[in-house]
C-alpha cells in the first residue's frame, strides 16, 4: 500500500504516527533504490538484505550500510584505514615516493 503523504509506510496504516513513518519511508526510498555500482559505475546496484549489496550488471557483492550502500561510519572507516597504511609506510627504510603511492 502506497499514500501520497507516508509513501511506503502507508502499510502501516494509522499507526505509530506520522512523523516516524515519513523518516520510515525515506529511509525505504533510498534504500530500495538504485545505487551505482563502485566497480563498473552502473546505476544497477541494489540491496540483498542488510549490509549487503549486489551490482545488477557486474554481479558484484560488497557490504555497505544498513540503509545505504555507503554509510557515514563507512566513510570514516575507509579514511580511518587509509590514514593507517600510510603510517605503516612511513616506518623506517622505505622511501617517501612509497607512501605517497597510496594516497
Ligand atoms: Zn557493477
Amino acid at each position: 500500500m502506497r499514500t501520497k503523504q507516508v509513501g511506503s509506510s502507508g502499510r502501516f496504516g494509522q499507526r505509530y504516527g506520522r512523523r516516524v513513518r515519513l523518516r520510515t519511508a525515506t529511509i525505504e526510498k533510498h534504500s530500495k533504490a538504485y545505487h551505482p555500482c563502485p566497480s563498473c559505475k552502473a546505476k544497477k546496484v541494489r540491496r540483498e538484505f542488510a549490509g549487503v549489496w549486489r551490482c545488477r550488471k557486474c554481479n558484484m557483492q560488497f557490504s555497505g550500510g544498513a540503509y545505504s550502500p555507503s554509510s557515514s561510519i563507512e566513510e570514516i572507516k575507509a579514511r580511518f584505514t587509509s590514514a593507517v597504511v600510510l603510517q605503516k609506510t612511513k616506518s623506517p627504510g622505505q622511501s617517501q615516493e612509497e607512501s605517497l603511492d597510496v594516497v
